[in-house]
């Protein structure tokens, strides 16, 4: 089977505090993996080391069959130049939980800034792409409104949109739906499930428990820096096998 991501011994510490420790995870093509688990047990810190926002303390993130941040040379381990990491970093979207949108451009602009800046697209075809993208995400009709002037739902699906414009391998979201008026959840959460359907690789920290058991091939729960749980939404969601998962669990569901 061939991996769109591969952690391995993935260890993280602020200080004396130690974060990750020591986490594997394996996500094939096409797999949605859900990660769950309480504030603080480390699951942005885990994303943001994935695509090396934040570097390892030790371990390695393999991203469509290429190491983060090294390359090897005459079998020894070199660290990228910073700008080749960026080029790899770019094979990986992340929507955070704020929109982090451009606020001095439109819609339009946001989406095809990274085309045009890291890709070199002609606006012409970076516009036509986005285009699309905003028809797929329900946002077309704002394409030339700015950020200021959406609902944080609407902010959100350009923020997805703006991601795939850079064609990632894998979509990160982290807790996308978290900092939403409730009412304006579903519409994020139904963009993400359509992407699902269409086959994108996603790895989607979240607390919504409804979306995880619909929509996850696998999900995993994170506990205290490890992860404790690992299985099909059903088994994980229905019948954890760890004491603490269920504590956590019963807390949510
Ligand atoms: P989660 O996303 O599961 O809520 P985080 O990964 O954000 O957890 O944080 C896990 C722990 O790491 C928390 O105790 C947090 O305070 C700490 N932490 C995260 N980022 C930093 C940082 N840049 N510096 C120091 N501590 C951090
Ligand atoms: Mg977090």
């Amino acid at each position: 089977m061939s991996l769109a991501v591969k952690a391995v011994g993935i260890r993280k510490s602020f200080g004396s505090h130690e974060v990750l420790k020591g986490l594997d995870l394996e996500v094939a093509y096409g797999e949605v993996l859900c990660i769950l688990g309480p504030s603080g047990s480390g699951k942005s810190t885990f994303l943001r080391c994935i695509n090396h926002l934040e570097t390892p303390n030790s371990g390695y993130v393999w991203v469509d069959g290429a190491i983060m941040g090294y390359e090897l040379n005459r079998g020894a381990l070199q660290e990228l130049p910073i700008k080749r990491l960026r080029a790899q970093q770019s094979h990986l979207g992340i929507v955070f939980q704020h929109f982090n949108l451009f606020a001095h451009r439109t819609v339009l602009g946001n989406v095809i800034e990274g085309p045009m800046v890291v890709r070199g697209l002609r606006r012409a075809e970076a516009e036509a792409r986005a285009m699309d993208l905003l028809e797929q995400v329900g946002m077309a009709g704002k394409a030339l409104s700015y950020p200021s002037q959406l609902s944080g739902g609407q902010k959100q699906r350009v923020a997805i949109a703006r991601s795939l414009a850079m064609e990632p391998r894998v979509m990160l979201f982290d807790e996308p739906t978290s900092a939403l008026d409730p009412e304006l959840v579903g519409e994020v959460l139904e963009v993400m499930r359509n992407l699902a359907r269409g086959g994108t690789t996603m790895i989607v920290v979240t607390h919504e428990i409804g979306f995880a058991r619909e929509v996850a091939d696998r999900v995993v729960v994170m506990i205290d820096g490890e992860i404790r749980e690992t299985g099909a939404p059903g088994q994980v969601l229905s019948n954890p096998d760890d004491p603490r998962v269920r504590t956590f669990l019963s807390r949510v569901l």
